[in-house]
């Protein structure tokens, strides 16, 4: 009996006929179990065999039905093609991405010729004649123990027109900005050439004149004119920066020589306001890889910015440095920052005070040009400020310039 578990089994619940009066089994049955001649322990077996047969078919068929609800509801098409490319299965999905009917697909030749690489992007010609882009992807498997391959096709010509539109965007902006620094790189020259005369004519004007009157005139003209000068002088800075058109040109440089070299440029400033200025540096090496103009730029305008905005006391500038980077410290005892405006206090045009109440003069473009040289030479840039007491300015330029141009 025990070779009888491994075989299907019929149940005959017909309990009143007898079994071996039918005869010999029909074809197929290799023959009757009767639970009065077989041992009781035998037909309990085959019958827990055959009902857990049962359940495991009925998973199966379950499983298989969800299966078949997840392949026919998916968006991407699927389908199966034997080695001659017919068509042996398609999804519902298929039908609306290749715009063909199911029943005139399966059989036939697949309307889509396989690319050879997978996944590839075809395109594919509707039956109206619209244009698509099908990504399409296959793998080859066994379908009914027959070498076959499983074609998975989705629709991308949505997503390939916003990339395009993206990139004709993109494309324009570029165009756009191109124009604008080529504009503005005009612009400044022919503002700066009649600026630079009007400023040379008054100062001629202010050295020859007796006049007090006339001398105050020609006086403003020249302040008036420097500033002009300068706002256009950080306009196009900034342009050019906003165009990458800025690139650092590095050597090993001494932090603490660039830092004497914008201190001395500045002391005149400060002492003219009756504040100190003081340089602390380490005792050890303080060199780096680094454009030594550029780094100077950044650290006049930090120390131009705390000479500027502080009334008492005086500017410190400390270096520090340890295996991996080099930081400078620009501390002054000025007005500090509001904890509002430091957020914005790196972008272009903003000032803490505006308006015309605005307590100092400048474009607000200073600290927006410095924190673009500081990305052009892959240096980082902080603030920590307290109102009333002042503010510090904080570079950091890695030691190994990881970086390049
Ligand atoms: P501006 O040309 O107006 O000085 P910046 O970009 O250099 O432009 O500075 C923007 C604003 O940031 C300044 O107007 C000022 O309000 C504030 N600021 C910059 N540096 C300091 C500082 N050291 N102390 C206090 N405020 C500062």
């Amino acid at each position: 009996p025990s070779t009888l578990l491994g075989l299907p089994v019929v149940l005959a619940l017909d309990t009143d006929s007898d079994p071996s009066a039918a005869g010999p089994p029909p074809d197929g049955i290799a023959d009757y179990l009767d639970p009065d001649q077989d041992p009781p322990h035998v037909v309990e077996r085959l019958l827990s065999f055959a009902s857990q047969r049962h359940a495991v078919f009925r998973t199966l068929l379950e499983a298989e039905s969800q299966l078949r609800a997840i392949v026919e509801g998916i968006s991407d098409g699927v389908m199966i093609l034997d080695e001659r490319d017919r068509v042996l299965y398609a999804n519902p999905a298929v039908e609306s991405i290749l715009d063909r009917p199911l029943y005139a697909m399966i059989g036939a030749p697949s309307p889509l010729s396989l690319p050879e690489d997978s996944p590839s992007v075809v395109s594919f010609e509707r039956t109206s004649g619209e244009e698509t882009f099908l990504r399409i992807s296959s793998i080859p498997i066994l379908w009914e123990r027959r070498n076959a391959r499983l074609v998975t096709i989705q629709d991308i010509t949505a997503e390939r027109s916003i990339q395009e539109t993206l990139r004709r965007a993109r494309d324009e902006a570029e165009r756009i900005a191109g124009l604008k620094t080529s504009f503005l790189a005009n612009m400044s020259h022919e503002l700066r050439m009649p600026l630079a005369s009007i400023i040379g004519y008054a100062q001629i004007i202010l050295e020859g004149t007796e006049t007090e009157e006339h001398r105050d005139f020609a006086g403003s003209i020249v302040d008036s004119g420097n500033r002009l000068l300068e706002t256009i002088t950080s306009i196009l800075d900034l342009t050019r920066l906003d165009a990458h058109a800025v690139h650092a040109e590095t050597r090993p440089v001494s932090i603490s020589a660039v830092v004497f070299e914008a201190t001395a440029m500045l002391s005149a400033l400060a002492s003219r306001k009756g504040l100190r200025m003081d340089v602390e540096k380490p005792g050890g090496d303080d060199t780096v890889v680094t454009d030594p103009s550029i780094l100077r730029r950044i650290l006049a305008n930090l120390i131009g910015n705390a000479i500027k905005f502080t009334e008492k006391g005086g500017v410190t500038v400390r270096i520090e440095a340890d295996d991996e980077v080099v930081r400078t410290h620009i501390a002054d005892t000025g007005k500090g920052i509001d904890e509002n405006f430091l957020p914005t206090l790196f972008d272009e045009f903003t000032q803490e005070s505006s308006g015309f109440g605005r307590s100092h003069e400048g474009s607000g473009l200073g600290l927006a040009i410095t924190r673009r040289l500081c990305d052009v030479i892959g240096a980082d840039i902080r603030v920590d400020s307290t109102p009333g007491e002042g503010s510090t300015f904080t570079l950091t330029i890695p030691i190994d310039q990881a970086w390049s141009d």
